[in-house]
């Protein structure tokens, strides 16, 4: 008995442990489903990034909620109905089934996942996804995982389906920094999102998944592919769908929503934790930048180019003014959102004038002789050397300095770089910005002053920046600052002033570039101009005490462009934008004042100079011409003897066998990278000469010029009375 009573007690106060554990686990999870939501969470404030501003106050991007006149936050009431349908089916196709979390989906999740042995879908609710957005938590844990889970179940207890799914459409994101449906129908096709067709709702609805990899802008096709799959998804009348099906989708052009996207996608990028960002942009010149673009556009697309990347900097303070990364951010079949500024690049001539800061900076000046004429220069590799070529093709004999950079000529750059090694100049440019150089010295080689190596609109704005400013480099900034920031000397200002004096000296250019196109203008500027490998890119770059400018014209694809030089492709926009940037800067243009950009130093003096030998003039020289040369140097006096004919050694005529005198037998010729294809042409040389019939590979050739093609070839000379002499190169 009382054992039995014992049993019966202790069953008693099983079942009430019992009881009251069940009891505790309902009230848990009603609590878990029915408590309370914090409601701040909900505030659309919380929900947006920063407004940026630009350095005068002007909104160049703000949060969705604060604009009072375009109240875009959607509501349960007035849901857009074909975008809510599409992102159903899309996103949750049992979101009016479920109860925030759904094991079906989760079920048919880890089942899809395992058989592509990859995270093809997530299993989560549109429900569980609002509240992602809503606890903004990046961390994949499990216990965020659960509280994702709680708030769901919270949401689906407290608001009906309708409104869940408004808190959807105004949070998801939609790539390219957009949040919202309201936002992104307008961006992409420059309509409220009432007035989506049933096919741009199901490309917007397929965006939220993978905003990155969806992003219609730089990848169409796979955005489309995805398109197609939500509207079979949609279950649309079949007449609808058929329509939807052949829609072809036209991103809107004009409705851009942001001045200067790319510069604020560059700026959202540092993160920056003020609620109010003021940015270095001038959001007035930055308009004239896009007008100026938008003017020359038919111009470039005849010469076949898409894309066209222009910034300015502020010289003073290092301060981005203006930042346009492709010309047209939603042209997206030709990547308008990748940003040009910072894509590397070919540079072309562009990098001279650091192979000149460096010779200048190891004792040479303006006046010195270089020589123009067909030279081969050893590479690393054995056995190969490297033949640059002018432009034109022409070779000009002993050329100085200040002719041979400004008039842009290939041959004398590199005799210059030969003689200061490639891993100098190398580490010059390194130390000047140009951090895309990672290869070393021997993969460059002599190369390098032609502009083989890849770098960025940035980084030469950056770098060029430093001869306005003496020969100091600062950091830029995207950011308006309060303070100068500290600088650092690259080179002398005796270097930074023969440059600047060179690349804006009118005459000096004019035999390669002809005189009042766009290079010149009514006060003193500093320009190079650059093209690369196959005409792929095209660039201008200049600047005044006051400003730096840069434009690069071309594809992101690399299409070459079509009979377009450094002078007709950027140089139209460079004009105008450098216009309009000294305006800005000064208020008006400084027309006739010709005040030096760079003034010239102390241990500088302006001389005469035999424009020959570069040396100071004898009574003999034919041509006489100012320079700036050093006052440290002695002063030498010209010794050529300046009679019209040439040196008597070679009007000793010499009787002698036929024979091939260039290109030497066993000759190796590298194919400029950075001239066009028909100027890569060998001149072909044999002595005597007179009545030679060349072959190449046993072909006969019409006149005597051959244009390079790889391989080894055979070349051959034969002279009227037979005689034949032949010689074996290899082209690379
Ligand atoms: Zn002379």
């Amino acid at each position: 008995m009382k054992v039995e009573r014992r049993r019966l007690s202790e069953r008693r106060r099983l079942a009430g442990w019992l009881g009251g554990a069940l009891a505790a686990v309902g009230l848990f999870g009603l609590w878990i489903v029915y408590g309370p939501i914090d409601e701040s969470l909900l505030d659309p404030n919380q929900h947006h990034s920063q407004t940026i501003i630009d350095r005068n106050g002007e909104i160049l991007y703000e949060p969705l909620a604060q604009s009072g006149n375009r109240s875009q936050w959607i509501e349960a009431k007035h849901l857009p109905e074909m975008i809510a349908r599409a992102t159903i089916a899309a996103e949750d196709h049992d979101f009016y089934k479920h109860r925030g979390i759904s094991g079906r989906a989760i079920a048919r999740a880890i089942v899809r996942n395992v058989r592509a042995m990859r995270v093809v879908e997530g299993g989560s609710t549109i429900t569980q996804q609002v509240a992602k957005l809503l606890l903004k938590s990046d961390k994949r844990t499990l216990w965020t995982k659960l509280r994702e889970a709680k708030l769901a179940l919270r949401l689906e207890s407290h608001y009906s389906k309708r409104e869940i799914l408004a808190l959807y459409l105004n949070l998801a994101p939609y790539g390219n920094r957009i949040n919202g449906v309201a936002r992104a129908s307008h961006t992409y096709f420059g309509v409220v999102p009432e007035s989506l067709t049933p096919a741009q709702a199901a490309f917007l609805a397929s965006l939220p998944q993978r905003p990155s990899a969806f992003n219609p802008l730089k990848d169409s096709e796979r955005a489309r592919a995805r398109q197609r799959y939500v509207l079979r998804a949609m279950d649309l009348p079949k007449d609808v769908y058929e329509r939807a099906e052949k829609e072809e989708l036209r991103f809107s052009d004009d409705a851009q929503p942001v001045v200067a996207m790319h510069f604020v996608e560059r700026v959202l990028a540092l993160q920056p934790k003020e609620q109010i960002v003021r940015t270095s942009l001038d959001a007035k010149l930055q308009r004239q930048v896009a007008g100026i673009i938008s003017a020359q556009k038919n111009d470039l697309l005849r010469h076949g180019a898409h894309s066209v990347a222009v910034a300015v900097l502020d010289n003073a303070s290092g301060e981005w003014l203006a930042w346009e990364g492709s010309g047209n951010y939603f042209g997206g079949d030709f990547g308008g959102a990748i940003d040009g500024v910072i894509a590397a690049r070919q540079p072309g001539s562009t990098l001279k004038p650091f192979t000149y800061a460096l010779a200048f900076e190891s004792g040479r000046s303006p006046a010195t002789v270089l020589m123009d004429e067909p030279s081969s220069f050893p590479t690393s590799q054995e056995g190969v050397v490297y033949t640059p070529r002018n432009y034109d093709g022409r070779y000009r004999g002993p050329i100085r300095v200040r002719s041979a950079l400004a008039g842009s000529q290939n041959v004398p750059a590199v005799a210059m770089l030969d003689q200061l090694g490639p891993e100098s100049l190398l580490r010059f440019l390194r130390n000047a910005g140009f951090k895309t150089l990672d290869k070393t010295a021997d993969y460059y080689g002599l190369g390098l002053t032609l502009g083989d190596a890849e770098v960025t609109l940035e980084q030469l704005i950056t770098a060029y920046s430093a001869f306005a400013r003496e020969g100091r480099v600062i950091p830029t900034s995207l950011l308006h600052r309060q303070a100068p920031t500290a600088n650092r000397r690259l080179f002398s200002q005796r270097t930074a002033f023969w440059i600047t004096d060179i690349l804006s000296d009118a005459d000096a250019r004019e035999y390669a570039f002809g005189s009042g196109g766009n290079l010149d203008f009514p006060f003193p500027v500093a320009v190079k101009t650059g093209t690369s490998q196959a005409y792929r890119d095209n660039w201008t770059i200049g600047y005044t005490k006051d400003v730096t400018v840069g434009v690069w014209v071309g594809n992101f694809d690399r299409t070459p462009l079509r009979g377009s030089s450094g002078v007709t492709g950027a140089a139209p926009i460079f004009n105008a934008v450098m216009l309009a940037a000294v305006k800005h800067a000064r208020g008006a243009l400084p027309i006739g004042d010709m005040t030096p950009v760079v003034a010239p130093p102390a241990n500088v003096q302006r001389v005469e100079i035999c424009t020959l030998s570069g040396l100071r003039p004898s009574t003999y020289c034919p041509a006489i011409q100012q320079e700036w040369l050093p006052t440290e140097q002695p002063a030498r006096f010209c010794d050529l003897r300046h009679q019209p004919d040439v040196a008597p050694s070679v009007q000793m005529a010499r009787k002698e066998e036929f024979h091939i005198a260039s290109p030497p037998d066993g000759a190796t010729y590298l194919i400029d990278p950075t001239l066009r294809r028909e100027f890569q042409a060998l001149k072909l040389k044999a002595s005597p000469s007179n009545n030679v019939q060349w072959q190449v590979n046993a072909q006969k050739i019409d006149g005597n010029e051959w244009p390079l093609s790889p391989g080894q070839h055979t070349i051959t000379a034969v002279d009227a009375s037979g005689k034949r002499d032949s010689v074996r190169i290899l082209v690379k």
